[in-house]
């Protein structure tokens, strides 16, 4: 039996055989099933309903008719509610334990929102209805519009955005409305620091912008004089996120914010990290243009799995008039979604982002989660979030190497220089975190850190919890420089379902389409056709 001796909290290394090598028939492990694909237990004659034979109608539709079988899969309701189940418990949640992704808040959603999100006058509604009949739906989109303002100390929000990437082209869209108002539209660079998120590179590039990056320094922040050469009168804007994805406050924003409008140019802030300076910090005040929100980081709406995030945007007074409608607006008939030409200047609004009005079962949740809080509640959150990943920091420093000196905001950073010669990797150190139960962090991103791993625990993580996660992590990374251990980090994770599937492959050549070799009644089980 093998006993762990630096897990204070009092969990064992697992005293069994060697799992990994357990072989069943099934392929099920325990009570882990195996999940094939639906269309694998399906049968093409089989249905979960009894529907009498229908009446013989003569044939209306022509030569249209279909031929071949449909290739739905069949099967009866008890095996599909199964196969959901078996899914649902193979994705890691949330809702199943710490899920440290830096750069990107995973945190508890409280249950009082879902409550009121299924509340039936927000649940229930739909987006044609007469604005008459969901007042009280309008008038939430209105309030919550009001505390992004006021937290944010902007003039203007747009509530449509779909997600981050949604509100980053929203930003610049209006940017680009801006200029080309002002008969600026020549300027087409936009600088991007280079510890930037994905997404702003390919938003601007998607928008027919070139992209110029900014090279970082060596504490972790934008070089404002690399910033300040490379302003010039083609400059569009610049995209900057803050904290940024090092985990760093800018400690040189407003200088960074002065040297863009004396440029002409506009100050994009990606808000994605605002988790750390809400109710702390009001980005306005920074001096910035437009910054999305991601209500589904910071204000806690559920995401991961893909589905459906928020994106507001916030705008500077200069960029108001660019903002994409429909606008809410109380009159005295009451509360209204606007899309009409009006005020000084909105005839220049871009029309709409997307179809109806923004993702209302996410506005209902922020704003649940905003009164829930409170102000003093929501400061808090941040206070909490970056004392959090402090802490963690603090701890994992005896064993790991941070990337940067000094304490950081609500994630924090280290880089692989502490598997020096051991022949791990920073992917190897994920995967043998998987087998001791914890989701990997946010692994080699950003890309000014080598072998990078980002941490963001989160204000929701009880000291508890750290401490199991820190006690795992330092564990591991005194076994990965114990120079016994290559082989078994290369091995794992033993206990996943899967062990390490080739991801080059799957990105180059990915099977999107399910094609079945047979599909007539009382063939079997459909079976998949070699590609
Ligand atoms: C999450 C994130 C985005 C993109 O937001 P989505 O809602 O996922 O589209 C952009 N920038 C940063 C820094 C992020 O963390």
């Amino acid at each position: 039996m093998v006993q762990s001796t630096d897990l204070s909290q009092g969990r064992r290394a697992a005293a069994t055989a060697p799992v990994a090598a357990v072989e069943t028939f099934t392929g099920n492990r325990g009570l882990q099933l195996e999940e094939r694909l639906i269309f694998e237990y399906a049968h093409a004659d089989r249905s979960g309903v009894d529907l009498p034979e229908p009446p013989k109608v003569k044939d209306r539709l022509g030569g249209l008719r279909r031929r071949g079988a449909i290739g739905l899969p069949g099967l009866a309701e008890p095996q599909v509610v199964q196969h959901y189940t078996r899914l649902s418990q193979k994705n890691y949640a949330i809702d199943s334990g710490l899920y440290p992704l830096g750069s990107c808040t995973m945190k508890h959603n409280p249950r009082l929102n879902e409550r009121m999100a299924r509340l039936p006058g927000f649940g229930d509604v739909h987006p044609l209805q007469p604005q008459s009949t969901v007042q009280g739906a309008i008038e939430l989109i209105g309030a919550l519009a009001g505390w992004l303002t006021t937290l944010t100390g902007m003039p203007a929000v747009a509530m449509s955005p779909a997600a981050g990437a949604h509100g980053e082209m929203c930003g610049m869209m209006a940017i680009a409305a801006a200029l080309a108002a002002s008969g600026e539209g020549h300027r087409k660079t936009v600088l991007v620091p280079e510890s930037a998120h994905g997404t702003n590179p390919a938003t601007a590039a998607a928008l027919g912008f070139s992209v110029k990056p900014i090279a970082a320094t060596a504490d972790g922040r934008v070089d404002v004089a690399a910033l300040k050469a490379a302003l010039g009168s083609d400059v569009a804007a610049i995209m900057l996120t803050n904290p940024n994805t090092c985990g760093l406050f800018e400690r040189d924003i407003r200088e960074v914010a002065d040297a863009v409008r004396a440029a002409g140019a506009y100050f994009y802030c990606d808000g994605a990290n605002y988790n750390a300076i809400v109710g702390r910090v009001r980005p306005g005040d920074l001096g910035i243009d437009c910054m999305h929100i991601n209500l589904h980081k910071t204000f806690s709406t559920p995401h991961g799995g893909g589905g459906p995030g928020s994106g507001p945007v916030v705008l500077s007074a200069r960029l108001a008039p660019y903002a994409p409608r429909p606008w809410v607006v109380r009159d005295d008939a009451g509360w209204r979604l606007a899309e009409e030409d009006g005020a000084a200047g909105d005839d220049q609004a871009l029309g709409r982002l997307k179809a109806f009005h923004g993702q209302m079962g996410m506005f209902v949740r922020a704003l649940a989660y905003m009164l829930s809080h409170g102000a003093d509640g929501l400061r808090q959150v941040a206070e909490d979030a970056v004392l959090n990943a402090n802490y963690v920091m603090a701890r994992l420093k005896a064993e790991l190497t941070p990337a940067f000196d000094g304490p950081c905001m609500h994630e924090c950073l280290f880089d692989d220089d502490f598997l020096k010669d051991t022949g791990i990797s920073t992917l190897d150190f994920a995967k043998a975190m998987i087998d001791e139960g914890y989701h990997p962090m946010t692994m080699y991103f950003p890309l000014v850190v080598h072998g990078a791993m980002l941490i963001e625990p989160t204000e929701t993580q009880s000291k508890h919890a750290l401490d199991e996660f820190c006690d795992t992590m330092l564990h591991l990374a005194r076994k990965a420089k114990s120079g016994t251990a290559a082989e078994a980090f290369k091995a794992a994770p033993l206990l996943a379902p899967r062990r390490r599937l080739d991801e080059t492959l799957a990105a180059r050549k990915p099977i999107l389409r399910w094609r079945p070799t047979n599909q007539g009644p009382g063939d079997g089980p459909l079976k998949q056709a070699a590609e």
